[in-house]
């Protein structure tokens, strides 16, 4: 449900699911510096999508939090109808939200750890997309818009002994973006996708790896890990008029991992 609302007049609006931290927040931060009205979803943590709000709109921005699980039909509907209620129009779609799971071989995943991992980031994320060209596409009246959907490097590499379940999820994210894209490609919306690598953000304490980011640059071309902002720059770029010829396009922001 929205806590707090402030919209900019004639603004793009501009979802972003999972974007109260990490590459969320930092594609909201951008979005709004660069004019568009933000819609911050996040599922639990208040205080970072309330700070978040709070600092984008005292730089001027405008930008309104919804708390909604985004791996539940209930929440996405939640989601979509307060983008309805607040501003009955949509431009942009950032697929966002996802989550990982802590180091284990196939042989050991629970069916509850599969259950919470492909409701997230596979049917959470297929659903939403699906919102998100109902209310965009000029075949359901209307204007038009773009989806990027956040992907992953794991999506080619598989992950093998730490989530080969992520890595999977990841690839059916990789077939949305290149089915979804042909399926409403003469409906104004352009679908394309970002493979980020390991950025440093707290995704990894989630995984159990706190330090994953900082000890990775061994395995990067790039000897470093990337930062939020550099993933961000990717998805502002998708999202802008810059690509309006791409399209089913999926870009890696892996440090050449
Ligand atoms: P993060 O730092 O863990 O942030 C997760 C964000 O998603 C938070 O805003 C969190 O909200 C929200 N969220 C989690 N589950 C949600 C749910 N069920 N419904 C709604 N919001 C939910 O994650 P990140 O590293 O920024 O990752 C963002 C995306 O990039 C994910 O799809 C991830 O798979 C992908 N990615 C990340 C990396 C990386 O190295 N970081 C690499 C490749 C791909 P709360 O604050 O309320 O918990």
């Amino acid at each position: 449900m929205p806590v707090l609302t402030l919209a900019a007049p004639n603004g793009k609006i501009l979802l972003v699911t999972g974007g109260s931290r990490g590459i969320g927040a930092s594609i909201c931060r951008k979005a709004a510096d660069t004019g568009w009205t933000v819609v911050i979803n996040y599922v639990a943590n208040d205080d970072a999508a309330t700070r978040l709000t709070d600092e984008i709109r005292r730089s001027g921005g405008a930008a309104m939090m919804v708390k909604a699980d985004a791996g539940t039909e209930e929440g996405i509907g939640a989601i979509f109808s307060a983008v309805d209620e607040t501003f009955g129009r949509l431009d942009g779609f950032v697929n966002n939200a996802g989550v990982v799971d802590f180091p284990q071989r196939v042989e050991d995943y629970s069916w509850a750890r599969l259950q919470r991992m492909f409701a997230i980031n596979v049917i959470g994320a297929t659903y939403a997309a699906g919102q998100a060209v109902r209310r965009m596409s000029t075949a359901h009246g209307g204007h038009g818009g773009a989806i990027v959907n956040i992907s992953s490097a794991a999506a080619q590499i598989g992950s093998p002994n730490q989530y080969v379940d992520y890595a999977a999820s990841k690839g059916a994210i990789d077939t949305l973006t290149i089915g979804l894209a042909k399926e409403v490609a003469t409906e104004g919306i352009r679908v394309n996708g970002v493979r980020p690598g390991i950025i440093d953000t707290d995704i990894h304490a989630s995984g159990g790896l706190p330090h994953r980011a900082s000890e990775s640059a061994d395995i990067i071309p790039m000897r470093r890990a990337g930062r939020a902002d550099e993933v961000a720059d990717a998805v502002m770029f998708l999202l802008s008029d810059q690509a309006s010829y791409i399209t089913g396009a999926i870009l890696n922001v892996s440090g050449g991992r």
